[in-house]
C-alpha cells in the first residue's frame, strides 16, 4: 500500500504516518517526489487497515498496490531509472553495448578483446573472473587474479567493467574491482546474495533466472533495492522452454512487459539465449527494436580456443556489424521508451 501525502504535508506529518505504520507492525519507506511524498508500506503479507492512516493530518489518500513488488514498480516511481557508470547512461534512451569474452582467461586475451571492444565503440567491457559453470570439472575462472586483469583493462581502455559475483564470499572483492556487479541467472533467487548486493554501492546487473517469471525477476530486484541499492539493471538472457534449437529461448516480450510495470532499465543478453554466434546479430536487432536499454554480448578474438562459451562468442567483425545495426535501429525504437 502507498500512502500519498498532501503536497503541503510537513515532515512531522510524514513521521506520524511512519509511526502509525510501525504500530500496525509494518515498515514504512518514504519516497520523496517532486510534488509530494509517498510512503510505501512494505512487509505487509496481510491486508492493511488504512482507516487510522487516512485520518492523520497531511494524508491525501492511500492506494492499494496489488503487485507484490513496490520499490521497483512504476506505480511508486513513475520516472525511469537512469544509471550512469563511468559516464555511460544506462536507461537513458540510447542502447548501451556491453561486450567482451565470457571469461577472463589471461591478461593477453582480455586486453586483446578489450581493445577490439573499445575500437568498435561498445561502452562497457564484460568478462567473468568467477564463473558459475554447470560442470565442476570445467574452467571456473581466475578469481582475484582475473579481477586484477579487469582493473588493468579499465586503466588501459577507460571502459567500465561488468563482472560477476557468484557468492557471498566473493561479492565484497568483486565490488572493489567492478563498475557493475553481475548476479547470474543461477543466482537470481539466492536471496542472501541479493540482500548482500543491496548493501553494495555499485550498480547491480541482475539476470533473469532460467525458469523465472517476470514477477519473480522483479521480486529479486526488490530484494536488492529494499536493502538500499536503487541501481539495478535487469537482464533478459533466455529462459528454458521445450524448444531445443537454441541454448535457451529469448523472451523478447519481457522487454515491453517489464517496461510497462517497472522503472528499472532492462538489457538483453542474446549470447546465453542463443548459444550460437550465428543468431546473435538478428536477436540483437530484435532486442533493440523492442526497446531494450542495452545488450550484453560475448565476443572473442579466438573463439575456437575460448575456455568457455566459444560457440556463442562473436568474431570481432561481427561485433562491428552489430554496432552498426544497433545504431541504425535505436532511432526507430526511441518512441517505445
Ligand atoms: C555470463 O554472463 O557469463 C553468464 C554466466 O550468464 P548467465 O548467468 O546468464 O548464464
Ligand atoms: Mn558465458
Amino acid at each position: 500500500m502507498l500512502v500519498i501525502m498532501k503536497s503541503n504535508a510537513r515532515k512531522v506529518q510524514v513521521e506520524a504516518v511512519l509511526a502509525e505504520i510501525e504500530r500496525l507492525g509494518f515498515r514504512g519507506l518514504p519516497i520523496p517526489g517532486a510534488q509530494r511524498t509517498a510512503v510505501c508500506i512494505v512487509g505487509n503479507q496481510r491486508q492493511v487497515d488504512d482507516s487510522r492512516i487516512l485520518s492523520l493530518d497531511g494524508v491525501k489518500e492511500t492506494i492499494r498496490v496489488t503487485r507484490p513488488y513496490k520499490l521497483v514498480s512504476r506505480e511508486t516511481h513513475s520516472q525511469r531509472t537512469v544509471i550512469t557508470v563511468g559516464g555511460v547512461a544506462i536507461g537513458g534512451g540510447r542502447p548501451v553495448i556491453m561486450a567482451g569474452p565470457c571469461a577472463v582467461e589471461s591478461e593477453e586475451q582480455t586486453l586483446a578483446i578489450a581493445r577490439i571492444v573499445k575500437q568498435h565503440g561498445a561502452q562497457v567491457f564484460r568478462a567473468g573472473a568467477f564463473k558459475p559453470r554447470s560442470s565442476p570439472y570445467t574452467f571456473q575462472g581466475l578469481g582475484e587474479s582475473g579481477l586484477k586483469i579487469l582493473a588493468k583493462v579499465r586503466r588501459e581502455t577507460g571502459l567500465p567493467v561488468v563482472t560477476e559475483a557468484t557468492d557471498h564470499h566473493n561479492i565484497e572483492m568483486v565490488e572493489e574491482y567492478a563498475d557493475i556487479i553481475q548476479i547470474g541467472a543461477r543466482n537470481m533467487q539466492n536471496y542472501s546474495l541479493l540482500r548482500r548486493a543491496g548493501l553494495c554501492r555499485k550498480p547491480v546487473l541482475l539476470k533473469r533466472g532460467l525458469a523465472a517469471t517476470i514477477e519473480e525477476l522483479l521480486m529479486a530486484a526488490e530484494y536488492i533495492v529494499s536493502e538500499g541499492n536503487p541501481n539495478v539493471i535487469l537482464c533478459e538472457r533466455g529462459i528454458r522452454t521445450f524448444s531445443d534449437n537454441t541454448r535457451n529461448t529469448l523472451d523478447l516480450s519481457a522487454i515491453p512487459s517489464i517496461k510497462e510495470v517497472s522503472h528499472l532499465p532492462i538489457i538483453v543478453d542474446p549470447s546465453h539465449a542463443a548459444g550460437r554466434r550465428e543468431y546473435i546479430i538478428a536477436l540483437s536487432r530484435g532486442a533493440v527494436a523492442v526497446g531494450a536499454d542495452g545488450l550484453l554480448v560475448e565476443v572473442h578474438h579466438d573463439p575456437a580456443h575460448a575456455l568457455s562459451d566459444g560457440r556463442q562468442s562473436l568474431y570481432p567483425e561481427q561485433l562491428a556489424e552489430l554496432m552498426k545495426d544497433v545504431k541504425a535501429l535505436s532511432a526507430l525504437a526511441g518512441g517505445q521508451r
